[in-house]
């Protein structure tokens, strides 16, 4: 017989004070995050106030079954609840001493603020007297009741918050007074009446027939209903959009549902020896080793990180008069915390009246220059070896650190500040809804998100807009949390701004400055400085913490990292940020501007000798193009990719030929001008093909028009022999691409061979140039045996590669049904960003045959993959020799590379 599925855990203590924890840290994707370290520090003596489980199995299993309840499990949850009860000696729903517990969402990844949480769960019109009765404080009481009704009728019924926040601005004009603590006792207990039948008002009987008492809705009174009702929400709330659009940003799988924590609730609302706060055990935002974050002294959790009010950093919390034992004891665990998990923590704690609970735990979110800082100094203090603190850095984060930063030269006056909330530089446009966020960056407009606080309803406009902006909220409040996850530049808490967002618009105390929806506006959430206008931006550099991890890192790397580039500039960067060689230098990208007009004539003239006019000058940019290259990258490779894409790309359009002939022709236009823009209309239409990236491209061009390789060929030799008589030592490579059959390569290699022959007998130097193709047809790799016999190294040009092998077209594709496919998990990723196992057996197998063609050949990928750290963990278990991506993403790659390689470990 096969073991009944365990769907609950219990944690905490029982009665006699002994652990009956069934979990561990270990145990994330049974019980989430959360769950799993309220268990971890129950199990290492923490108080944690006690609760139970229920697994993140369980979320999908009802979820899939169309929001039915797996057989049994309702009947288990009874079971712990009252085991729970018994453990702590009271009763949910009590008249006398009721027991009220939070529901709490906590899936395997953390998703903050994503999904759904009750508080106060377990009030009643019964209950609340014994609430009264054990706190001795009705106002604490009947706050604590509406602000049940509110939670449980938002979040549980999706009731707008809206209906509640007003009936309590309606109650506090009249009664003429500003802050919600300032409502009395009877204020509240009459809001409790007024909230209850907001609720019989607005929640359907048709959809909740089991609310329904003696004919209209009411608000459950039967705890477990609220229970049964809240644990639903939640299980739902894993699909709500934002989380789904949340899991999407950040690779998370939709499968791994949400568990959700029932646990007894403790007070931070109960006086002023109570409190509530969040903590990180190390500066989140620059990875300072200081203890981190705010409280709020009477209050309750969501009041922190709401940002309702104002809080006090945490390192004044040992000095406050009743707070000073919970104070002491905090910075004990922050250490002891960090000791158990070798890392740093993130913090959710209570104190209720002096005795300070434990409500969460989870590694800390940090942001990049963080995360560099904290592995340094952990591998000094020696908390983790240096293999660990390569491993702690995510390579996508260190793209933050390549933001954008304001230019130290430019001119500004600062408008206000605020809180340096997440690093790096943004400007754009100002708008003040998520909504016009996203409308803006649609039409490709740069903006700015400015709100009084984001919410998770924001997500999307945080995610569209360039950075964010807020007038409200401390760094840890959301918008600050969720920039700093996202790498966005955030300012908050810019208390000077006074936001109308229904007029999108905000002004500035102070100051006469109104700023208006579209308005350009730069902030530096590096600084928390706030700018009206456009500054100019510069990137940083790469030093310090940066440095050492990478120097770590390049310690265990196997793969080699090059760069794509194809000016000197972009040469220079790809060096500075480490790279060891250019792996891809695509010619056609040298053909633009003034020089289209050359190889126009070339393509457009029957005439040869207009064409060898056309290539002689081709021939001597090139050089120089080339000269330049290899200087800048002295002593290490270049590969150079011959021509490659269709010609007719650098013809005109035939559309816009076509116009302009129409409109001559209207205007009465000069007829000879007329006749020769249709001839040219000809011979581009002469070029037209009905699939482009299929057709007269890639290698077949050299083989159609020799003198074009034999133009490029010259001009690389001719320029390698040049840097090699001033003493320098080129390294140039050449590569032919979109081979098909070992013949094209054979011919083109001949033709590049016989050129570099030549150039060395004219110029008097030795040139020792490698020829080597592109990977990227799935000919190509199934023959690789065959075309490697040809070619000194191999470059898998995984973008075509993708395009062919899936017979997807690179430039369409993805705006037209692969965000479909994602959504219906046709696909798992978009293929053309991380490597598709198809491909990569494709690429798998022409490493292989490669080798057994060329022993010594050296395979690289030189495809946007090639910047990708998912796929750069492939392409390290393939055993390719480097990986090639564009100059910012060299850092990413080299660390990207050294975890893939101790992955293997
Ligand atoms: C490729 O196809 O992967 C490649 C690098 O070449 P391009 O993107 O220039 O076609
Ligand atoms: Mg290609």
């Amino acid at each position: 017989m096969t073991e009944p599925v365990k769907r609950v855990y219990a944690f905490g203590k029982d009665a006699q004070g002994n652990n009956v924890t069934e979990g561990n840290t270990t145990m994330k994707a049974t019980l989430g995050g959360k769950g799993a370290n309220l268990a971890e520090m129950a199990n290492i003596g923490l108080p944690v106030p006690p609760g139970f489980t229920i697994s993140c199995q369980t979320c999908m299993e009802y979820a899939n079954a169309g929001n039915v309840w797996p057989e049994g499990v309702l009947d288990t949850i009874h079971e712990y609840r009252l085991d729970l009860e018994n453990r702590i000696g009271k009763k949910i729903g009590d008249a006398e001493d009721p027991l009220l517990v939070s529901v709490r969402s906590g899936a395997p990844m953390s998703m903050p603020g994503m999904m759904d949480t009750v508080l106060n769960l377990g009030l009643n019109d019964e209950s609340i007297n014994g609430l009264i009765k054990q706190t001795e404080n009705p106002r604490f009481a009947w706050d604590s009741y509406r602000r049940f009704i509110q939670m449980f009728s938002n979040v549980v019924m999706g009731l707008d918050g809206d209906l509640f926040e007003n009936a309590i601005n309606a109650m506090k004009a009249v009664r003429g007074v500003k802050s919600d603590t300032d409502l009395t006792a009877e204020d509240l207990q009459e809001l409790v009446a007024e909230f209850k039948g907001i609720f019989t008002e607005n929640v359907s009987g048709e959809e909740y027939p089991a609310l329904v008492v003696d004919g209209s809705v009411q608000f459950p009174q039967d705890p477990m209903v609220q229970l049964k009702l809240a644990i639903e929400a939640v299980f739902g709330s894993w699909n709500n959009p934002r989380a789904v659009l949340y899991r999407k940003k950040n690779k998370i799988s939709d499968d791994l549902g949400t568990a959700v924590n029932v646990q007894c609730m403790v007070f931070g609302n109960k006086g002023n020896t109570s409190a509530t706060g969040v903590a990180f055990t190390r500066n989140p935002a620059n990875g300072a080793k200081e203890f981190y974050g705010d409280y709020l002294v009477n209050a309750q959790g969501e009041d922190v990180v709401a940002g309702i009010r104002n809080t006090s950093p945490i390192a004044d919390l040992k000095h406050v008069e009743g707070l000073e034992e919970a104070g002491r004891e905090l910075e004990e665990i922050f250490v002891l915390l960090e000791n158990h998990f070798h890392d740093m923590m993130d913090i959710e704690f209570t104190i209720e009246q002096g005795k300070l609970f434990m409500l969460q735990t989870r590694v800390g979110k940090r942001t990049a220059a963080a995360a560099l800082h904290i592995a340094i100094d952990m591998e000094k203090e020696g908390l983790i070896d240096k293999k660990e603190a390569v491993r702690r850095v995510a390579p996508d984060q260190l793209d933050q650190l390549l933001h954008p930063q304001f230019d130290k030269n430019a001119d500004y006056d600062v408008l206000a500040r605020g809180l340096n909330a997440s690093p790096g530089a943004a400007v754009g446009e100002a708008v003040f809804s998520s909504a016009d966020a996203v409308a803006a960056a649609e039409a490709g407009r740069k903006c700015v998100l400015v709100r009084w606080e984001t919410n998770p309803d924001d997500l999307a406009g945080m995610i569209a807009a360039e950075g964010i902006l807020t007038s409200h909220g401390g760094k840890t409040s959301h918008a600050a949390v969720i920039a700093r996850g996202m790498g966005a530049p955030c300012v908050c808490g810019v208390e000077a701004l006074k936001i109308d967002a229904e007029k999108k618009q905000a002004t500035v105390a102070g100051t006469d400055v109104v700023i208006k929806e579209g308005d350009m506006i730069s902030l530096d959430g590096t600084s928390g400085i706030v700018v009206l206008g456009a500054v100019d931006l510069v990137m940083p550099e790469l030093t310090g913490d940066l440095d050492t991890i990478l120097e770590w890192a390049d310690e265990f790397r196997k793969l080699g990292v090059r760069a794509n580039a194809d000016n000197p500039e972009d040469a220079k960067l790809s060096r500075d940020f480490g790279a060891s060689g250019i792996g891809l230098c695509r010619t056609e990208h040298m053909f633009l501007g003034e020089r289209k007009q050359i190889i126009q004539t070339f393509i457009l003239n029957d005439d040869d000798a207009v064409r060898e006019k056309a290539v002689g000058e081709l021939f001597e940019a090139q050089t120089g193009d080339f000269y330049g290259m290899f200087k800048e990258m002295d002593g290490l490779p270049v590969i150079v990719r011959l021509l490659d894409p269709p010609l007719h790309e650098f013809l005109e359009s035939p559309r816009a030929l076509d116009v302009e002939i129409a409109r001559l022709e209207a205007t009465g236009g000069d007829k000879t001008l007329i006749a020769e823009k249709r001839m040219l209309m000809e011979r581009i239409d002469g070029f037209a093909e009905q699939n482009p990236m299929l057709g007269l491209r890639g290698c077949r061009l050299g083989i159609v028009y020799p003198i074009l390789p034999e133009m490029q060929v010259r001009a690389i030799a001719t320029a390698t022999a040049k840097l090699k008589k001033e003493g320098l030592d080129p390294k140039p490579e050449i590569m032919i691409p979109l081979v098909s059959t070992v013949a094209e390569l054979e011919k083109l290699r001949a033709v590049a061979e016989k050129i570099i022959a030549e150039v060395a007998a004219e110029e008097g130097v030795e040139l020792d140039i490698e020829v080597g193709t592109m990977i990227e047809l799935p000919r190509a790799a199934v023959t690789a045996d065959e075309i490697a016999t040809q070619a000194d190294f191999f470059s898998f040009g995984t973008n075509d590669l993708t395009q062919t092998t899936f017979g997807f077209s690179r430039d369409d594709v993805e705006a037209e049904f692969v965000p479909q496919y994602l959504q219906e998990h046709l696909l798992p990723y978009n293929p053309f960003a991380t490597i598709d196992p198809g491909v990569a057996k494709l690429v798998e197998m022409g490493v292989k045959l490669g080798h057994e063609g060329n022993p010594d050949l050296v395979c690289g990928v030189c495809g946007e993959h090639g910047g990708d750290p998912d796929s750069i963990h492939t392409f390290n278990k393939i055993g390719l020799d480097y990986v090639s991506c564009s100059p910012y993403r060299v850092p990413v790659a080299r660390l990207a590379a050294a975890q893939a390689a101790l992955e293997e470990e």
